[in-house]
């Protein structure tokens, strides 16, 4: 689960400075995480003097592996041989 940041940031940029994947950078109004480079280690929300960064339930769950593959052809052709 990454984090976010929530709108009580002041944009005061210690959380960049200590995310170690390069994970945090200023948004328009607020800083911003990049849920895809979050290992969710936590040192941001820890540093964070506003308490502004929070875990995000919000990230969907890992997609699954998706559809099984169709069953293949095993029949054996029967010939008849006359
Ligand atoms: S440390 Fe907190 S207040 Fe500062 S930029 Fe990051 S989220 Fe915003
Ligand atoms: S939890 Fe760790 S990896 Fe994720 S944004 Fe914060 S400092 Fe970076």
């Amino acid at each position: 689960m990454a984090r976010k940041i929530t709108d009580k940031c002041i944009s005061c940029g210690s959380c960049a400075d200590v995310c170690p994947d390069g994970a945090v950078s200023e948004g328009r109004d607020t800083y911003v995480v990049d849920a895809a480079r979050c290992k969710d280690c936590g040192k941001c929300e820890k540093n964070c003097q506003e308490d502004a960064i929070v875990a995000d339930r919000k990230q969907p769950a890992p997609a699954s592996a998706g559809a099984a593959p169709a069953a293949g052809f095993t029949g054996a052709s029967a010939v008849r041989a006359r």
